[in-house]
């Protein structure tokens, strides 16, 4: 069995993340140790654990040590299982985050899946649902994923509440190539509010609207009558010709909606200063589809220690050798080949 240190490089949550689905994938066992050592609340938050909880399901898996903040756990998958399967996650816990377990199996499994997933769609360290939806998703489509995705009903901090479905059907994977850019063709700023008033959504897209000169048809107001709890994210989409970012910040009581917009407009303008096109989040979050596909290469800039920590538990589980070149100006090029097929 292989052992697996959870406090190497970036020492979160995601190199527990990545071994679970490399461990479904690959079909081989692990223990990981010091999971989350690198934060100030060490071991499994509900999100980790149902994330655990979910893989080991669909892998038909044998697991030791899964607890509510324990540092260590061993699993042991038997086979994949298509199916129907519904996690909640019973707190605010990202649901992209239990996502990123899971889905790179299912789209190896014999047959389609349908999942329902409970828990947090906005909410702080994690991807948004925004992200996940509409440029992650797209990426793995381009790469040949037959997934559909929908969002049920937004959760945000503390209650969660969020409700998400995704459906998977059996995909072979092709590799992927994204070195640039190509021209910025479209722009669009979301503010989604919760149970607050309108005005801090007006005053969000106002902030975001002046900095980048958009039109009022690029900014949209998405009220979630239905969310749990009084909840802000501030998002902005930026679409070029071969790939899409998109920043967010979230609101919170006592932050004012100018500061959520200029969180956004900085990090919108970060992105679109540097030339490489794989925003930092989205690199840690391709390597492994692109070890499923067989390879791949792209640029990013800088290259995160998250994807830099994902390429190293990449490693341990299957014969890849990944290549990184620049990191100049332009960015760094990943260049991923997988040498044996999963
Ligand atoms: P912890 O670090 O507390 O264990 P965690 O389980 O949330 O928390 P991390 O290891 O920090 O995990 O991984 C977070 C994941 O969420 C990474 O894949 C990262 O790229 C992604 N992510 C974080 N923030 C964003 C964002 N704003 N947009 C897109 N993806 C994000």
């Amino acid at each position: 069995m292989k052992t697996i240190d959870g406090s190497q490089g970036e020492g979160g949550g995601q190199i527990l993340r990545s071994a679970l689905a490399l461990s479904l994938i690959t079909g081989d066992a692990f223990r990981i140790e010091h999971i989350r050592a690198g934060r100030k609340r060490p071991g499994m938050l509900r999100q980790h654990l149902t994330a655990v909880l979910a893989a080991a399901r669909i892998g038909g898996a044998e697991v030791s040590g899964a607890a509510l903040h324990a540092s260590w756990l061993e699993f042991r998958p038997r086979a994949l299982r298509a199916g129907e399967y519904r996690f909640e996650i019973g707190s605010a816990g990202s649901v992209c985050l239990v996502l990123q377990a899971v889905l790179p199996a299912l789209l190896m499994a014999p047959a389609a899946s349908r999942l329902e997933i409970e828990g947090g769609t906005h909410v702080p360290f994690a991807p948004t649902w925004d992200f996940f939806s509409r440029v992650l998703v797209p990426v793995l489509r381009r790469m040949g994923a037959q997934v559909r995705v929908e969002l049920q009903r937004p959760g945000f901090m503390p209650a969660g509440g969020g409700s998400v479905v995704v459906e998977v059907e059996p995909s072979a994977l092709r590799p992927l190539e994204i070195l640039e850019r190509g021209r910025l063709c479209a722009r669009r700023a979301t503010a989604w509010i919760a149970h607050i008033e309108r005005r801090i959504a007006q005053r969000e897209l106002e902030r975001v609207g002046r900095s980048f000169e958009l039109t009022p048809e690029e900014l949209c107001i998405r009220d979630a009558r239905s969310a749990s709890c009084p909840g802000n994210a501030l998002t902005l989409e930026l679409e070029s010709e071969h790939v899409t970012e998109l920043v967010s910040a979230l609101g919170q009581k006592g932050r004012p909606a100018e500061s959520v917009a200029r969180e956004v407009v900085s990090r919108a303008r970060r992105y679109l200063a540097r030339q490489a096109p794989i925003g930092d989040h989205l690199a840690d979050q391709l390597l492994i589809p692109m070890a499923i596909a067989g390879g791949g290469t792209f640029c990013t800039s800088p290259l995160s220690l998250h994807a830099r920590t994902n390429i190293d538990v990449l490693r341990a589980f299957a014969p890849v050798e990944v290549t990184l070149r620049g990191g100049s100006e332009r960015g760094v090029t990943v260049e991923l080949e997988a040498r044996a097929a999963f």
